[in-house]
């Protein structure tokens, strides 16, 4: 089998020769951490966010949407504590010049103990066959238990150090684990320092008058200070949530793995304002709404799980991840935060502005608490192209590279392909894509054996073919090709048109949330 990082090298190449993701200015030898959307990336990632922005505001009534803008006024930076402590711990390996966050180089190797724990277990599981007892062997067998303890032991102290700030035992720790540098191999890393990941940029003509103002870091704080504006236009009624998806920006100091982490990236987010004293009940029902959402996608429930958080930012009483089995391990896609009455709170104490709910079945004012849930719009490209890609070993001796992307969110829905370029095949085969092009992205296409067209299609994901024959012009009748099977049936060109508006609209995907 071929190595999980050779695979996501095959599909980040496929990405790109596909036209999904570009590097960005590549003519000019790229720039780091920042990608373009080619003609197909583009539809995806507009599919996505047309899955979450429905699922939002159309299947819930008391969720809106708001669109505000990148720059803000300084001071709200200040309120949401970005300013201060929007940072990451960075530290240098002197010998190849590459830079790592050094709270990630222990999450590796706590990582890398969990791995061995895992082993152990899974080379006794085979040992022992069924009568394997997974629990009893973790609590008695002497070498799980050692790494166990090494692993409670580095996590209560990276916990620590990170809680309190203190970035000499940081390295500390980095220097007791014997923790490596993955390029150059050696220890010899220079000294911990905090580095503040937000872009800073100047608003105004003159150096003299100009205000420096920020590229924001997450998209959170536009709806909050939008909160009485929403609340007060739109007669919203607590509970209730404002949803926004839009660009964030952060000047991360460890930008690999492709689209995982990017400088530039999007958003989306709801904050779900709450009454004070409810929010754990409403935090429990995001968390299942939202892995709802992820699993309807039929990406494979196993490749979901929460990682709860332990130590919590000091705003926030519960937070969990949702995290995804990518080629690289399980990882982060979504958020999802109880942040209390922090946020607004800070800008009531900032603004000098009441931010404030009257409750009317209460009788009485408060400042609401809020349930977030956050959600990269790349990362959820990156689950759906890693988890779609399959090389797959045909009979005959051929293959194919297909991409299994859920029908509705794939770029193009429907290719109508005559069969031959003459006899009028390529008029009709015109005809039905302008009649089916209103409702979905379809292509026509006619160069090259149908063969090769089909081959094409499989690799950027298009789950349907219709192929347009000399039978056609006699009874309207076509070629269906499915994707995923390869299987071709005749069918009335108005029964395929029922079948594709069936299993490629969004729809579909929607109705199964509720
Ligand atoms: P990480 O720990 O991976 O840096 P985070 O916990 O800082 O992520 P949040 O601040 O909770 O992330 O942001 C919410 C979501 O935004 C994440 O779950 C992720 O999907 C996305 N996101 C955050 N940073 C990036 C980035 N640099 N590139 C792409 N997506 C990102």
């Amino acid at each position: 089998m071929a190595k999980q990082e050779d695979v996501f090298k095959t599909i980040v190449s496929h990405a790109k020769e596909y036209g999904f993701v570009f590097q960005s200015s590549e003519i000019y030898d790229g720039l780091s951490a920042v990608y373009d959307y080619g003609q197909n990336g583009v539809e995806l990632k507009n599919n996505i966010k047309r899955y979450w922005w429905e699922a939002m505001t159309m299947l819930h009534d008391n969720i809106v949407g708001i669109d505000s803008a990148i720059f803000m006024h300084p001071t709200i930076w200040k309120a949401s504590g970005h300013v201060d402590a929007f940072n990451d711990p960075l530290i240098d390996n002197r010998d190849s010049k590459k830079r790592y966050r050094a709270d990630v180089l222990i999450e590796d190797e706590i990582g890398k103990i969990e791995e061995k724990i895992n082993k152990e277990v899974s080379k006794a599981a085979k040992r022992f066959g069924d009568s394997f007892d997974e629990a009893m062997f973790r609590q008695t067998n002497p070498r799980v238990l050692e790494h166990q303890r090494k692993r409670d032991e580095l996590h209560e102290r990276f916990a620590k150090a990170m809680e309190a700030n203190d970035l000499a035992e940081l390295k500390q720790i980095i220097l007791d684990y014997g923790i490596v540098c993955p390029i150059s191999g050696t220890r010899n890393w220079t000294d911990v320092r905090q580095f503040n990941l937000m872009f800073k940029t100047e608003m105004g003509s003159t150096a003299d008058g100009a205000m420096e103002v920020y590229l924001r870091p997450e998209t959170a704080q536009g709806i909050f200070v939008n909160y009485l504006n929403v609340q007060k236009t739109g007669r919203m009624r607590i509970p209730f949530g404002i949803a926004q998806i839009g660009k964030a920006f952060r000047n991360e100091i460890v930008a690999r793995q492709f689209i995982f982490r990017m400088r530039e990236f999007e958003q989306m987010e709801m904050q779900f304002f709450v009454r004070p004293g409810e929010e754990l009940k409403y935090f429990d029902f995001w968390r299942q709404t939202r892995l709802r959402w992820h699993k309807a996608l039929g990406l494979g429930d196993d490749k979901y799980r929460f990682h709860d958080h332990e130590k919590l930012a000091h705003y926030a009483n519960a937070a969990t991840d949702i995290e995804f089995k990518m080629p690289f391990g399980f990882k982060e896609v979504e958020g999802i935060h109880s942040r209390t009455d922090f946020d607004l709170s800070q800008h009531e104490k900032f603004s000098g502005k009441k931010i404030q709910y009257f409750d009317p079945e209460l009788g009485e004012s408060y400042v609401p608490y809020v349930i977030e849930t956050s959600i990269g719009v790349d990362r959820m490209f990156l689950t759906v192209l890693c988890s779609s890609y399959e090389e797959q070993q045909l009979e005959g001796g051929d293959s194919r590279v297909v991409l299994h992307i859920p029908a509705p969110l794939a770029p193009v829905k429907c290719a109508v392909l005559p069969l031959i370029k003459k006899d009028g095949l390529p008029e009709k085969a015109r005809e039905i894509q302008h009649r089916l092009r209103f409702d979905f992205n379809c292509h026509y296409e006619e160069k090259d054996t149908i063969g090769k067209r089909y081959r094409r299609q499989d690799a950027i994901g298009t789950p349907y073919c219709i192929t347009v024959d000399h039978q056609t012009l006699e009874d309207d009748t076509v070629t269906l090709r499915h994707r995923d099977t390869m299987a071709q049936e005749r069918v009335s060109i108005a029964e395929a048109e029922r079948i594709l508006k069936e299993e490629v609209s969004l729809n579909s995907l929607l109705r199964k949330l509720l």
